[in-house]
């Protein structure tokens, strides 16, 4: 339908509520028979153009009296202030919104920013002095090859680079908790994930270096490639957990068969219709999936707090499911949490949702300037919480600095790796974007495929 055909549209949907005038002239034109047009009391309608269309004017009788106000007493308006006032006391609850309330609650922490373990009846800490070591190495070479490769768009070898700088804990610490048989479907920042998973460092690349559609093999990894599209991902875990579920896999006692879905969101995707709906199918039929939110604060330019007046884990109570705030630059916190919720989804107990507090100490993308939204003193107060910081202090007492200096070493090593393998993958034929568009190739994708060769052959 054409609105400007529809005049009547325009005066009473598009015209500003407040606008009294507008709103009165709709209702007399309403109240007026077909075809008899109002005019001013003690008047005749008339035409300024003979056999032309007669102006409309107030209704008949005069502009009829504005309806009564809406009571403010009755139970609509207490149903408004007991959700007001229960939205205070969430906020109260959560210690404020913004990064000052997100600071004074990290959520369930074991390791402190000054090294110190912090005791947590509800959860091991982890003892095994190995692994802790072998997180440290994993979120070294995870920060000085995000370093690298967002060096490598720097200079033109990458279309985009999406850094991960600050969530290497939340991201090295979660993927660890996965088993083999698990699935993984990451977001697109999870580069700690998947070299943790053992993709290796070149094929994180590929994407974005604009020569795939994709980075690895999944089933190699059991983990999926990156998806772009906001919050999508989340159903697409829910479907395999649901193939999981159908296969029996769960709850078996099997720990060669029980298998659960651990798939990773950001704050922003959290408001994303996919990820509530993905929320919803979890809860209704059991799927064995573990949420997890690293909740690094901005959408972008979004502030966190405004997309949320309550922390986001508690959005899991309204779907029927745990929800659990954990300080996400906590390695070991993040290792126990993600170990229980995959533990909890593998033996039938359903989905887990896990908000890991952190912070993104970068900008969104390489496309994106963070200075213009993201306050300096917020950083400050981050990087004094910093993942990588916090577990070094711990292990000093116990490891030689020469073994700390081993890990920066093979870190250069590793990036400069990065750096030779992502200047090898040189971009493929052009024309072989028409592969596998369909099973058999169509005489019409055939004939696409031959102009386009000449095409480009008539540059050359
Ligand atoms: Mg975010």
């Amino acid at each position: 339908m054409n609105v400007a055909q529809r005049p009547e549209l325009i005066a009473g949907q598009l015209a500003p509520r407040s606008d009294t005038s507008v709103v009165a002239a709709t209702m007399a034109q309403a109240s007026a028979p077909p075809h008899v047009v109002a005019a001013p009391v003690g008047t005749t309608p008339v035409s300024p153009v003979p056999g032309g269309p007669v102006p409309r004017g107030p209704a008949p009788g005069g502009v009829p009296p504005r309806p009564a106000p809406p009571d403010h007493t009755g139970p609509a308006s207490a149903l408004a202030a007991a959700v007001q006032e229960a939205t205070r006391a969430h906020r109260a609850a959560d210690a404020g919104a913004g990064p000052a309330g997100e600071l004074a609650d990290a959520g369930i922490r074991l390791l402190a920013p000054d090294g110190t373990l912090v005791p947590d009846p509800r959860f091991d800490v982890l003892a095994d002095h190995d692994l802790r070591q072998a997180f440290y190495r994993s979120m070294v070479l995870a920060r000085r090859l995000d370093a690298e490769a967002t060096a490598l768009q720097r200079q033109g070898e990458l279309v985009l680079w999406i850094p991960l700088r600050g969530q290497e804990a939340a991201q090295v610490g979660s993927a660890q908790a996965a088993g083999a048989r698990d699935f993984i479907f990451p977001s697109y920042r999870e580069h700690a994930v998947a070299w943790h998973r053992g993709v290796p460092a070149g094929e994180v690349l590929r994407l974005l270096r604009g020569i795939s559609h994709d980075g690895w093999d999944p089933a190699a990894h059991n983990m999926a490639n990156y998806t772009i599209v906001l919050a999508s991902q989340t159903l697409h875990a829910v479907g395999y957990g649901m193939g999981v579920l159908l296969d029996g896999d769960v709850g078996t006692g099997d720990p060669e068969r029980d298998t659960a879905v651990l798939v990773y969101l950001g704050d922003g995707a959290m408001s994303q219709g996919d990820a509530n709906e993905a929320f919803v199918w979890a809860a209704s039929f059991g799927a064995p999936v573990v949420f997890l939110c690293q909740n690094n604060q901005w959408a972008i330019s979004t502030p966190a707090r405004r997309q949320s007046p309550v922390h986001l884990a508690r959005r899991a109570d309204g779907f029927g499911f745990p929800g659990l705030r954990v300080d996400g630059n906590d390695v070991l916190a993040m290792h126990a949490v993600t170990s229980w919720a995959l533990a909890h989804a593998r033996g039938g107990g359903g989905p887990v949702l896990i908000e890991a507090n952190t912070y993104r100490m970068a900008p969104h993308t390489t496309s994106d300037d963070a200075t213009r939204y993201q306050p300096a003193n917020e950083l400050a107060a981050w990087a004094a919480r910093d993942p990588i910081e916090r577990l070094r202090r711990m292990l000093a007492a116990d490891v030689d600095a020469g073994w700390f200096d081993e890990i920066d070493e093979l870190a250069a090593q590793t990036a400069a790796e990065l750096r030779r393998d992502c200047l090898a993958l040189d971009p493929p034929p052009p024309a072989s974007m028409l592969d596998h568009v369909y099973a058999e190739e169509t005489a019409q994708e055939r004939d696409q495929r031959t102009w386009f060769t000449a095409y480009r052959d008539s540059f050359l």
